[in-house]
């Protein structure tokens, strides 16, 4: 019997031999024959032995994929080749429409292996920068095959819904309307300012890339070998690239090594209050879209009790919603519309000062506004969430009217008792020096400086990572409180008496050593357990030495 042949359909990837994979290449070799449309049989001939190549034009496909099933009954190894990958508006499907056909399974048939390749979608968007980091689809404009009005549908359906869109096979010598129709339904969707980027040969010899909007697309050259990819409304040029973010939540800071919210927390309802609720199977009705409300340039529409919302006021509405702080720190050149996020704070009249003035409460209220939530804390400090798109403005509003601010996240605090209204204020200026100096200061992980104005200590500056309490005019030092946990316990004193100008080298010397080389997330009471020693000061085991009884059980 003859030996059984076997058909590769092998996408090739973009056109250069440095993105074509090593299976591809060797799926080329081991063929006895290539079939392919010429041009791409030209662009890797170089990589092939074949002893027989078979090109053809453009619209045989299908006779391209009828003489591969021939071949490789007859026992010949076939190579059926692809640009990009062969899976997408590629050959693969054609060479299994053919096989079933002929009544082909995988048990009875010849071999077929898909040799995956990178998309025009991958390689154009590596050029542009980083435009598809979020849902994207892929919409061929070709209506050879397809009915344009599923295709005008498609491409409602995309811009509606907010997708990144890559546009294949945009425009041909032929084929000039569809481009014209496609931006049409966009721009009632999407911004005039959306940014796009057009990709024409991409890493092949004539390679052009070019970075434009949605209304000014149509001025350059667009054409077969064109990629249009079309940014959604969180889209923006930074530096000659498209870059789409990762989401439309600000659930990362950037800058920041570490991320405000753990990946458990990320999960919870508040912190994504738009996800479905996984026992109704419902998400909230604020991000639910209405087709006919989506439209950017809107006709007037009949008022419904509740209008639901367009992809865009559904993305702005998630980032008006979420918790997690707004310290986005890239500024980008052209940013088509200003991120609004949540502007976290805590604010506090002032270290020896628990008194607010009207004109604080009046500033509150203003900067809070209607959006925004402010939240008593156990930490005698006010939170405050606020949508903006400006937080310096908030910051500044506050200040003028003598507000201390603190950041929230693993910074330093320093919490003070009320030194009996000013009456014990002889060690006030020493807790504002040390907040000035180090207060707010970003640290492996939360610290609080608890300072006590006088021995009565009515505060408990002993259960903070650092307790401070002036008695008979000297102070005494504790560090490594575990406010938690069934070990919980207060902090080891290391030093009695101490003079009161040398408090403030003595906690900065503290706070350098702990912040130089603490684990990420390491409180500074583990950190004392660890390493044994913070300056001079020796670990001591402050643990209740009191075995815990189990608790009863329920029986
Ligand atoms: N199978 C291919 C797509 C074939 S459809 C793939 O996965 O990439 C042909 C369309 O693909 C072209 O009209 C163009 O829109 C896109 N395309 C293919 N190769 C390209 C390249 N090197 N640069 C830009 N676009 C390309």
């Amino acid at each position: 019997m003859a030996q059984k042949g076997k058909i590769f359909v092998v996408g090739f990837g973009p056109g250069d031999f440095k993105h074509i994979t090593t299976r591809a290449v060797e799926a080329l070799q081991q063929s006895d024959m290539i079939i392919g449309y010429k041009t791409y049989v030209e662009l890797i001939q170089d990589l092939v032995n074949a002893k027989s190549i078979i090109s053809t034009g453009m619209t045989e496909e299908v006779s391209r994929a009828q003489e591969a099933v021939r071949q490789a009954e007859a026992g010949s190894i076939v190579s059926v080749i692809s640009s990009g990958d062969a899976g997408v508006y590629g050959m693969a499907g054609l060479v299994y429409e053919v096989l079933i056909e002929l009544g082909w399974t995988e048990a009875t048939g010849i071999e077929v292996e898909i040799v995956p390749g990178i998309s025009a979608i991958n390689s154009c968007a590596s050029l542009l920068g980083a435009p598809i980091m979020h849902d994207a689809c892929t919409i061929s404009l070709s209506d050879h095959l397809t009915p344009w009005n599923l295709i005008a549908k498609r491409v409602e359906a995309a811009a509606m819904a907010d997708f990144v869109i890559a546009l294949y096979n945009p425009k041909s010598g032929r084929r000039t309307r569809q481009i014209v129709e496609a931006q049409r339904i966009l721009l009632e969707y999407r911004s005039p300012d959306t940014p796009v980027g057009l990709v024409k040969s991409a890493y092949r010899d004539r390679q052009e890339v070019t970075m434009t909007t949605l209304a000014e697309m149509l001025e350059h050259d667009i054409g077969m070998l064109t990629t249009v990819i079309i940014g959604n409304s969180s889209t923006f040029f930074y530096d000659n690239k498209m870059i789409t973010p990762r989401g439309y939540q600000r659930k990362y800071t950037l800058g920041e090594e570490k991320q405000p919210l753990r990946p458990h927390q990320r999960l919870r309802e508040e912190n994504e209050p738009w996800a479905m609720n996984q026992e109704t199977g419902t998400a909230r009705n604020d991000f639910a879209a209405d087709p006919n409300a989506g439209r950017f340039n809107k006709p007037s529409i009949a008022a419904t009790p509740k209008p639901k919302k367009t992809a865009l006021e559904m993305a702005t509405a998630a980032l008006t919603m979420v918790k997690g702080t707004g310290a986005v720190k890239v500024k980008p050149k052209l940013v088509q519309q200003k991120i609004e996020s949540i502007f976290e704070l805590s604010v506090s009249p002032g270290v020896a000062n628990k008194f607010f003035t009207p004109q604080q409460m009046i500033a509150l209220a203003e900067v809070v506004g209607e959006d925004g939530t402010m939240e008593y804390t156990p930490d005698h400090q006010i939170h405050l969430k606020i949508p903006t798109t400006e937080p310096e403005r908030i910051t500044e509003r506050l200040q003028e009217v003598g507000f201390l601010l603190a950041p929230i996240g693993d910074v330093l605090s320093l919490k003070a008792c009320d030194f009996c209204y000013g009456e014990k204020a002889d060690s006030i200026p020493y807790a504002e020096e040390i907040q000035a100096k180090l207060g707010g200061m970003s640290l492996p992980k939360t610290l609080n400086i608890g300072f006590n104005g006088c021995g009565m200590a009515c505060y408990r500056a002993v259960f903070d990572d650092i307790g401070i309490v002036y008695r008979k005019s000297k102070f005494d030092v504790f560090i490594g409180a575990k406010p938690v946990g069934r070990t919980a316990h207060a902090a080891q004193p290391v030093v009695e008496g101490l003079e009161p100008e040398q408090l403030i080298p003595l906690i900065t010397d503290i706070i350098e050593e702990y912040n130089a080389n603490a684990h990420p997330n390491e409180r500074l009471f583990k950190y004392f357990k660890r390493v044994k020693k913070i300056l001079h000061f020796t670990y001591q085991d402050m643990s209740s030495k009191i075995k815990v009884e189990p608790a009863p059980c329920g029986d």
